[in-house]
């Protein structure tokens, strides 16, 4: 039986002409951007026209596109470094009891260190609490950090209401946008500063970007060199760096196709699997179709995801790179689920190359598995 994947939220396949970009570059235009010579000119300007490109996708200028090596850096980057800037003022920050470890924990260190954080809720539906978002900003509020698209049940934020409600105040809105590069409309996407990672797009792992327009200011928590306009020093990984413009482009270029895809996909499962008593569908109907979450009332989910790995299908039982609160998805239990539902939560994530036949292969096996394995008690 052929592999089935359907673990592309936690990493993609890395694209063959993204690994030919990153060999090209890497054998080619070895020499180091910063260096005083014509081979350093000419990496330098490979350099600049890949992040003109990457920035140009955003309608932004290239100096406010940033590579970095990934969204956890990003994040990181984005929520410390505006934070840091402004802490003579404003000490108080915002976020989502949604969002990542790579957010979540940075806004856990700036509460033990004397700021002010609030978690906003969200529910089943997917809806954030846009409410509790306006009462809870205030003058000495320097950041709001909503992600894009939930990593794990594909929940979509409406970035235009937060962006429009976090600028009635001096604040800035950090989007952590990993989830939606390469699944949503580049359109959708409101933000003052935005993160992503390259390997969740067709991309080499190591790669990312943060996108900070020039209005914004932040401290940089990488010194050295003054690469990346002092924000992140560093020999630039040039290779890595056009690769993600490739990774970029490639994943814009077929979004529409791969969008079409996943959704005849993702209905004919989530068709399929509401035709099982004991499944109980977690993605809100208007998530990302990229994301597929549900959750067994019978069994164990972890158990039946091993069963599914020993038939060569590969799926996530949570956060594959959530690493607190083990054995559970706090973010389906911040959704307004019991324990045992978040326990028991099973993730599908797709590329949008799949087709149809694997979700059939998927549905035979799952109910197999469930008819022969034991039930949990
Ligand atoms: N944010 C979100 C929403 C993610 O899904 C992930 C990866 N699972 C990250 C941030 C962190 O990305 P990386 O591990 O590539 O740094």
């Amino acid at each position: 039986m052929p592999e089935i994947y359907f673990d592309n939220a936690a990493t993609t396949r890395t694209r063959k002409e993204v690994l030919d970009t990153f060999v090209k570059v890497s054998e080619e235009d070895f020499a180091n951007p910063a260096s005083n010579h014509a081979l350093g000119s000419k990496v330098l300007h490979l350099l600049d026209r890949a992040r003109a490109q990457i920035a140009s996708y955003f309608h932004l200028l290239p100096e406010e596109c940033l590579f970095t090596s990934g969204a956890t850096e990003g994040n990181n980057l984005a929520i410390k470094g505006v934070s840091d800037h402004a802490k003579s003022w404003g000490k108080r920050l915002i976020t989502t009891k949604a969002e990542h470890p790579s957010v979540l924990e940075v806004f856990r260190k700036r509460e033990k260190e004397g700021f002010e954080v609030v978690y906003l809720d969200f529910d089943k539906e997917g809806r954030l609490d846009y409410e509790g978002l306006e009462t809870a900003l205030n003058d000495k509020t320097s950041l709001v950090s909503v992600m894009a698209v939930n990593n794990e049940l594909g929940t979509i934020f409406d970035l235009k209401r937060v962006f429009e409600i976090v600028h009635k105040s001096k604040a800035k809105l950090h989007v952590d946008a990993t989830q939606a590069i390469g699944k949503e409309e580049l359109s959708s996407l409101f933000f003052d500063l935005l993160t992503f990672s390259g390997h969740k797009i067709g991309g080499i792992k190591g790669t990312g970007i943060l996108l900070k327009r020039k209005d914004v200011q932040l401290d940089s928590q990488i010194l050295g060199g003054g690469q990346e306009n002092g924000y992140r020093s560093g020999t630039s990984p040039v290779p890595l760096d056009c690769s993600l413009a490739t990774a970029l482009r490639l994943s814009l270029k077929t979004l529409e196709e791969r969008r079409h895809k996943a959704k005849k996909l993702n209905l004919f499962l989530r068709e399929g699997l509401s035709k099982i008593p004991e499944v109980l569908i977690l993605s809100p109907v208007d998530a990302t179709p990229f994301i597929l979450s549900f959750a067994l009332m019978e069994h164990k989910g972890s158990i039946v995801s091993e069963a599914l790995s020993e038939r060569g299908i590969y799926v996530s039982t949570k956060s594959a790179c959530s690493s607190r609160e083990e054995g559970y998805s706090y973010v389906v239990r911040n959704a307004g689920y019991d324990l045992r539902t978040a326990r028991n939560a099973i993730r599908l994530s797709f590329s949008g190359e799949e087709d149809l036949s694997q979700g059939e292969i998927f549905l035979e096996q799952l109910e197999d598995i469930l008819r022969t394995t034991d039930k949990e008690n």
